[in-house]
């Protein structure tokens, strides 16, 4: 613990899928003997650096940045960047771990990395905005590059920031590299589909984890937490699948809408930067601003879409109590452990975030297949990919977990199933 004090959500990460690892260090001791483990907890660089910028008042700001580059076995490093003010090293870690098994998960060809900032850009102008991200970019583009480390965006960092850090690497470097970084413009070297893929392959997953179970989403109440990328296209997607979305949130509160949240307005409320979800429930009909947690409110599935632990034990047990039968993350870690448990051992159907939101970084991955052929697929195309990726990643953890002894369950199947892609590729590498 010493050598990582402080990292309480790596070491959350951590310990989530070593638990779950027993039965196949059991039948492969060569991953213990060759140190598969320890290689695989340990990033390969972590990289901290000052990013000063001036402010629109004329004063200088100085945030913190971080890339921590995990795992290259697979590819080159590949994940997002976050600013937000709780970033820290111990957050940007657990990120990047997880990222490693979830790259693996999805078949394709790429390694484990995360970034970010503390920065809180939230009601910061555009040319602030600009002026932090040509800074950050000022360090860091040192360190990425097509073959080496290829940063997306997470909270945070949407189409605007992304075009900053790609201008300021192109005028740094001379050169027009698109596959340096994913979830560019259309006109400049990004992928149909990309913006929605993480929202999208969240509820094609649900979808195969209803199937498996003889149902679908035709007549389910769902609930979605967060109002960001990923909450607002898992909510299109799921009302063109069948189910109502009767509730969302964000940092202010939530709202219940029991004919299903309407899309446009919430989109609207929320377009402002800074604009509240709670203010929906004054412009619609029957929808209420909701009191205590979004998680109290009765629902067949609930998809946790906003950020790290905040599905706790309590909520768990009101999921559990009102009936709910599927949990799938779209957010990374949203759920802690105690609520894991809670939920598994009440026979909810639990899907884990390196499962079930793999679709985006999947998407990145087509980015970077499209960048390096110079080639632009059609939205059809990529989405059909999408769709098959979700589906293979839920395959792959039904019949992992099912070879390992533990049928059925998406947690062991998702990290055995990663955790066996990449040490084996480790054991083939040597001692690097
Ligand atoms: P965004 O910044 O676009 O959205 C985050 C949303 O969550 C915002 O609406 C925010 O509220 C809300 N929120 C933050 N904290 C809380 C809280 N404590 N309670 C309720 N709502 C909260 O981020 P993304 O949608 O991109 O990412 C969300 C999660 O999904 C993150 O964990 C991210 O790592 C993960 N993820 C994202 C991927 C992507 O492709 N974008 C890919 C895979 C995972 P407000 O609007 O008030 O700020």
């Amino acid at each position: 613990v010493h050598r990582n004090g402080g990292e309480d959500e790596f070491h959350q990460a951590v310990c989530e899928v070593l638990e779950t690892l027993g039965p196949v260090l059991d039948a492969h001791p060569e991953y213990l003997e060759s140190g598969v483990i320890e290689r695989l907890v340990e990033p390969e660089r972590q990289i901290v650096f000052r990013v000063p910028w001036v402010d629109d008042d004329g004063r200088v700001q100085v945030s913190r940045g971080f890339r921590t580059e995990f795992s290259s076995t697979l590819g080159p490093y590949k994940g997002g960047l976050r600013f937000h003010p709780s970033v820290d090293a111990g957050i940007v870690k657990f990120l990047g771990f997880e990222q490693v098994l979830k790259n693996a998960l999805t078949g394709l060809p790429i390694g484990g990395g995360k970034g970010g900032s503390d920065v809180d850009l939230r009601g910061r102008s555009d040319g602030e905005v600009m002026r932090f991200c040509q800074s950050f970019m000022t360090e860091l583009h040192r360190h990425v590059g097509e073959h080496t480390d290829v940063p997306a965006g997470d909270q945070g960092v949407s189409a605007r920031e992304i075009g900053f850090l790609f201008g300021q690497y192109k005028r740094i470097t001379n050169r027009f590299e698109p596959g340096v970084l994913t979830g560019k413009g259309l006109d400049w070297g990004g992928s149909r589909v990309r913006t929605e893929a993480t929202g999208y392959g969240l509820a094609y997953f649900v979808r195969e984890v209803l199937a498996a179970h003889d149902t679908s989403f035709d007549g389910k109440r769902v609930v979605v937490s967060g109002a960001g990328n990923v909450a607002l296209y898992a909510i299109e997607k799921v009302h063109q699948l069948g189910g109502t979305v009767v509730a969302v949130s964000d940092s202010s509160g939530f709202v219940v809408d029991d004919d299903g949240i309407d899309l446009e307005l919430l989109r609207e409320v929320k377009g402002g930067r800074g604009g509240q979800v709670t203010d929906y429930a004054d412009q619609r009909d029957g929808a209420t601003a909701g009191d205590g947690s979004i998680w109290q409110v009765p629902c067949d599935v609930a998809l946790p879409c906003a950020t790290q632990n905040e599905l706790s034990d309590k909520d768990a047990a009101a999921l559990v109590e009102n009936g709910c039968r599927v949990v799938a993350e779209g957010a990374n870690m949203p759920t802690t452990p105690e609520a894991v448990d809670l939920l598994r051992e009440a026979g909810v159907l639990f899907a884990p975030g390196k499962a079930s939101n793999a679709g985006g970084v999947a998407t990145s991955a087509f980015e970077m297949q499209q960048n390096a052929a110079r080639e632009s697929w059609t939205a059809d195309d990529v989405d059909g990919r999408l769709e098959t990726v979700m589906s293979d990643i839920h395959a792959r953890c039904l019949e992992t977990a099912e070879a390992y002894g533990s049928p059925g369950d998406y947690v062991a199947g998702a990290n055995i199933a990663g955790f066996r892609k990449v040490a084996d590729a480790m054991l083939a590498q040597g001692v690097v």
